[in-house]
């Protein structure tokens, strides 16, 4: 059972991160904003993004906007009550189930990707929606994607999948561990 599996590690700050959900979780030090390493541009993602949004017909309301684009423009891999709470301050009235709809909305687009936690919740990639690499903090929750991914991934899951037969729709590649801040402290 991977859930219980996962649950076997140190992964307190999951807890807090989702226990937070209040307006202080913006000045937390569980939440790992500075943890930016990835080289996607935001606004060329963003304007494709809305592009295809609205060619298919979806309904882009103001509040759906900023959803969206608080997704893809922060790379701390957001739960939901942390995109809610910063929603919150542009639209006091929106609801979490409005944040939720929207993502599962961008996640049948495969506009978005999740990575779940079982009974610690799930964090979103609005940015790289495509399966790839994240270091992930026991220490203090922080989830980045690595500064570069060569092209041994790629290889290493095409050749597990031509031995096998398997086709592959996607993959995941968690690497659990602490990240440099939390090296320091230790
Ligand atoms: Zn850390
Ligand atoms: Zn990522």
């Amino acid at each position: 059972m991977p859930a219980k599996g996962r649950g076997a590690l140190p992964l307190r700050p999951f807890l807090r991160l989702r226990a937070a959900a209040a307006p202080s979780l913006a000045q937390s030090k569980f939440l790992p904003y500075t943890v930016c390493m990835c080289i996607i541009d935001a606004t060329t993602r963003l304007d494709g993004l809305l592009a295809r949004l609205k060619a298919q017909g979806l309904r882009l309301t103001p509040q759906r906007v900023a959803i969206v684009r608080e997704l893809v423009t922060r790379c701390d891999h957001p739960s939901v009550e942390q995109l809610h709470t910063a929603i919150l301050a542009e639209f006091p009235t929106t609801s979490l189930a409005t944040v939720y709809k929207t993502i599962h909305l961008l996640k049948e687009q495969g506009e978005v990707l999740e990575l779940g936690f079982g009974e610690l919740g799930s964090r979103y990639d609005g940015r790289r929606p495509k399966s790839h690499p994240h270091l992930i903090c026991t220490g203090c929750g922080a989830i980045s994607d690595p500064p570069s991914q060569g092209p041994e991934l790629d290889e290493l899951v095409a050749s597990l999948a031509g031995q096998s037969g398997f086709a592959v729709s996607a993959h995941r590649f968690d690497l659990f561990g602490l990240c440099p801040a939390c090296r320091k402290e230790s």
